[in-house]
């Protein structure tokens, strides 16, 4: 099709160097071709080219004194994506590999993850190049109050509303907080992923993973099957990992792997929730730390792992629930998931599947939750975050969970349904870009041309 080649041209002249932006940009184009081709309206008012082009981008610079006393520079964004739905809603990323076209990727995945969760959010990411890792909690905070003493004046509880995202827990969403009540005088619902001591929600913190179980619980209930006694490999360590590893025990199955920057826990009998807790929430360090509370487990360093791909995707399993980070799984990694006889695949983390490894999930008909699809549990319950503290109401940790499952299964009938409409009933790609494409155009055409 033309205008997928002509739009990636024109993006690469115009945006140039943000490869991943480019690869979130086709796979989504790629999908809409049966809507495209059929609708002159989306033609005619201009939505692929608007929708591809943030409604404003952010960047600034972020000064802070780090405990040395000597003066640091990072670069901090905000791109605010898309408001058709309802305000900027996205988490901030803190982390080394942080460049515009990183943040576009993720902004431009989240108007589509936020339209699916049928909730009134719009798309909006942001974040930082600063690297959190072996810093102190004084410089933490440093960092946290000068990245908010620019983006205070862009945000706010109607506007724009910032959460976590990988480097960014309920520690530096306290600090960014506390700095912009000290600088607008509001105590509102700005953030999400707040403290439950002062307006999170409960569950919150659970939710991603959580429910990229539940949609992996979804996915296989249509093919009459379940998680219980379920093999799964699960990549990450961070708090999509963990939620996911604690909802798949829940559920009767058995996950067998978790893995950071250092490597990979391989542990057969089933990873100790409690040790990786310890590990990750409490001290904070690296997994390889995991074998020796566990001499039976097996780490494998991430130096060792082979060339063409991480070693976690190469261990036989049944599921596969990539929670780490983009581009994670390249198409060795899927044709060795195949070529085990792996059933289904449930992405927590945004784009962790290569454009080839996603070729050869569809190709072999399993089970394939796209993490636009499959990770929407935590922003949709940022949303819940959201209504909570606009009606000053706090809800039960059961009221919240019900609730997350009712939207997960609403989005995978979404996906699901709007794949069977395509006549690709296995094609949640298809699907989920479509019923996420077609309530954000729509909406888009009903507001004018803005
Ligand atoms: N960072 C998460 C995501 O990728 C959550 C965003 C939010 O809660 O606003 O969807």
């Amino acid at each position: 099709m033309t205008y997928i080649h002509d739009t990636i041209v024109r993006l690469q002249k115009t945006s140039p160097a943000q490869a991943e932006f480019y690869q979130a940009v086709e796979e989504v184009l790629d999908s809409l071709q049966p809507i495209l081709e059929t609708s002159e309206q989306y033609k005619r008012h201009a939505i692929i080219e608007r929708i591809v082009e943030p409604e404003r981008q952010i960047m600034f610079r972020v000064p802070w004194v780090d405990d040395q006393g000597n003066v640091q520079v990072n670069k901090g964004y905000r791109i605010e994506f898309n408001s058709a739905l309802g305000p900027y809603k996205g988490g901030l990323r803190f982390h080394p590999s942080v460049n515009a076209g990183i943040i576009k990727f993720l902004g431009f995945e989240q108007i589509f993850k936020n339209a699916l969760t049928g909730l009134p959010i719009g798309g909006g990411k942001g974040g930082a190049n600063f690297d959190p890792k072996g810093k102190s909690d004084g410089e933490i905070m440093r960092f946290c109050q000068s990245f908010i003493n620019e983006l205070y004046r862009h945000i706010g509880p109607t506007t724009d509303v910032p959460a976590g995202d990988i480097g960014v827990g309920a520690r530096e969403i306290g600090y960014m907080f506390g700095q912009y009540k000290r600088l607008t005088g509001n105590y509102d619902g700005v953030f999400t992923g707040k403290s439950l001591l002062w307006g999170g929600s409960l569950v919150r913190k659970e939710a991603t993973g959580y429910g990229c179980v539940y949609f992996a619980q979804y996915m296989l209930e249509a093919k009459g099957d379940t998680l219980a006694g379920k093999r799964c490999l699960v990549s990450g360590a961070g708090n999509v990992a963990i939620y996911t590893i604690e909802k798949l025990y829940q559920l009767g199955a058995r996950p067998v792997t978790c893995s950071d920057s250092s490597g990979t826990v391989y542990h057969e009998t089933g990873i100790n929730l409690e040790t990786l807790k310890e590990l990750k929430e409490v001290r904070k360090v690296r997994l390889n730390e995991y074998v020796t509370a566990h001499p039976e487990a097996k780490f494998i360093p991430a130096a060792d792992y082979p060339a063409d791909g991480n070693a976690v995707w190469r261990i036989p399993a049944e599921l596969a629930f990539p929670c780490a980070t983009q581009n994670e799984l390249s198409e060795a990694d899927a044709q060795a998931l195949v070529a085990n006889g792996v059933i289904g695949v449930s992405e927590g983390a945004n784009m962790p599947s290569t454009q080839d490894a996603v070729e050869v999930f569809l190709d072999a008909k399993i089970c394939y939750g796209p993490g636009k699809a499959a990770n929407a549990g935590g922003v949709a319950t940022s949303q819940l975050e959201m209504a909570q503290n606009a009606s000053m109401q706090r809800w039960s940790f059961e009221e919240v969970d019900e609730k997350l499952k009712v939207i997960m299964k609403n989005i995978f009938l979404s996906a699901s349904g709007t794949a069977a409409e395509f006549g690709e009933p296995h094609n949640l790609v298809l699907g989920a870009n479509i019923a996420g494409f077609r309530r954000v155009a729509d909406a888009m055409i009903e507001q004018g041309v803005v």
